[in-house]
């Protein structure tokens, strides 16, 4: 699709058929500037395009801005966006002092009328100061008034994202960017689909934001998000993009650089030859590392899955492994294993539990990489159950979409519990949280029976 271009910041233009714009998320709190600042400089040593910093409350906003003005007295143009939920005001205090504000108007108020006139201030505050806007919407945490209308469904997402873009262009405010995302990849891609044929049709192609959320982390986070977004960007939709990792965040970047190089030919995939039999696609490889073809198999056949043009793959050939030693990938399991990953991502096969887990941000209240690393291992046999971990009381709940039980920070050194959408055990210990929650699930298995 061809988009408008949207200028964020002194350097980055996104869209219009600039280069892909890969971005990361600062996952220290705002208000330590230091541990902030030390984090920005990582990322943009390691290439990231943007860095967005989220801003709780107004209290945060002379951090952003202090961190923002000191990356640029150290030469570091790194576009800054602020991340916003729920809070007008914070997003209207902040948007003189950075190059993006991140917003979900439908949570700006749950009069749908009040968030309305709320956008319409943050535009107006926007436009005077220069400053982009990106529309962010996530499958999870749609407005009532649109879910009425159209369930809970890519078609609300489009439609509910179609609705702020008119007020946009009512406004005559065009620095507009726009994401629809999910940990569920086949609603985010149909999602992204339907709101590109849309904003072609009304002739306002803004650029968009292309991300699969909470896609958890390692190899399963890294296909996941490789599933997702290639599929778009192969189909000339996605001007920018985030690939969320709940790990270190500077390890998003080479995932998404390598995104941005396949859609830039810079780099080509090692496959070196496919043959079909019936819908199974068998391919060989000669790859230059495990992280290369993990890569590769993801983009090379994630559209060709989730479309059901194909109904199972099976990998062979060779890769470098970490010694540099020739590995043959069938015969190590690897080509198994990654085709197990792979049609779990594309949500053909499921052969473990689905984990849905956010990054991690300013919010973040507990160590989220281990929590996580916790429940996984504690419910690695629960095939097919959807399982959120979350970082915030705040957000976390209302994010989880489809979980069947979440696992959500409170502070404190206590977690929430939550059976599909609904808490059922608070302020439990960190300690003792895996336990509780295995406990209900077994219990509720007991009831069911
Ligand atoms: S759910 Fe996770 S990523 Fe989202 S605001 Fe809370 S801590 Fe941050």
């Amino acid at each position: 699709m061809q988009t408008l271009p949207v200028s964020i910041g002194r350097n980055l233009v996104i869209g219009g058929g600039h280069p892909l714009a890969v971005q990361t998320m600062c996952n220290t709190h705002t208000s330590d500037v230091e541990a902030t600042l030390a984090q920005c400089r990582r990322m943009a040593a390691a290439g990231a395009d943007v860095i967005r910093i989220t801003v709780p409350s107004q209290k945060e906003v002379p951090a952003i801005r202090d961190i923002r003005r000191t990356l640029l007295d150290e030469g570091i143009e790194v576009p800054i966006v602020a991340d916003i939920h729920f809070s007008s005001e914070t997003a209207l205090a902040v948007a003189p002092f950075v190059d993006k504000v991140r917003i979900n108007p439908g949570n700006f108020h749950p009069d749908h009328e009040k968030a309305r006139a709320q956008f319409a201030r943050l535009i107006e505050v926007c436009k005077e100061h220069g400053t982009a806007i990106r529309i962010g919407l996530n499958h999870g945490s749609l407005g009532r008034y649109i879910t009425d209308l159209y369930g809970n469904t890519p078609l609300a997402m489009a439609k509910a994202a179609m609705e702020w873009v008119g007020l946009c262009v009512e406004q005559d405010f065009r620095q507009v960017v726009i994401s629809l995302k999910s940990s569920n990849t086949l609603v985010m891609v149909e999602a992204y689909r339907l709101l590109a044929g849309m904003l072609e049709e009304a002739g306002t192609p803004f650029p968009l934001h292309v991300g699969v959320t909470e896609a958890g982390n390692g190899d399963s986070g890294r296909i996941k998000s490789c599933v997702g977004i290639w599929s778009l960007l192969s189909e000339g939709i996605g001007d920018t993009v985030r690939v969320s990792l709940t790990e270190d965040p500077v390890h998003e970047i080479p995932v998404g650089r390598y995104l941005a190089d396949r859609l830039a030919r810079k780099t080509a995939s090692s496959m070196t030859a496919v043959r079909l039999e019936g819908r199974k696609a068998i391919a060989t490889y000669r790859a230059p590392s495990r992280g290369k073809l993990l890569l590769d198999v993801a983009c090379d056949f994630g559209k060709r899955l989730l479309d059901r043009e194909l109904d199972d793959i099976s990998l062979e050939g060779c890769y470098l492994d970490d010694a540099g030693l020739e590995t043959d990938i069938a015969e190590s399991g690897l080509g198994a294993y990654l085709s197990d990953e792979l049609m779990q991502a594309c949500r053909r096969r499921f052969y473990k539990p689905e984990y849905i887990a956010c990054p991690g941000c300013g919010r973040t209240m507990y160590n989220l990489e281990s929590a996580f690393e916790r429940v996984k291992t504690a419910t690695s046999h629960l095939s097919g159950m959807v399982i959120a971990v979350m970082g915030c009381i705040v957000n976390g709940p209302g994010e989880m979409a489809d979980a069947d039980w979440g696992y959500v920070g409170e502070g404190g050194g206590k977690v929430s519990i939550y059976k599909g959408k609904d808490p059922v055990l608070r302020h439990v210990s960190e300690d003792q949280a895996v336990d509780r929650l295995l406990e209900l699930i077994a219990a509720d298995a007991t009831t069911r029976r």
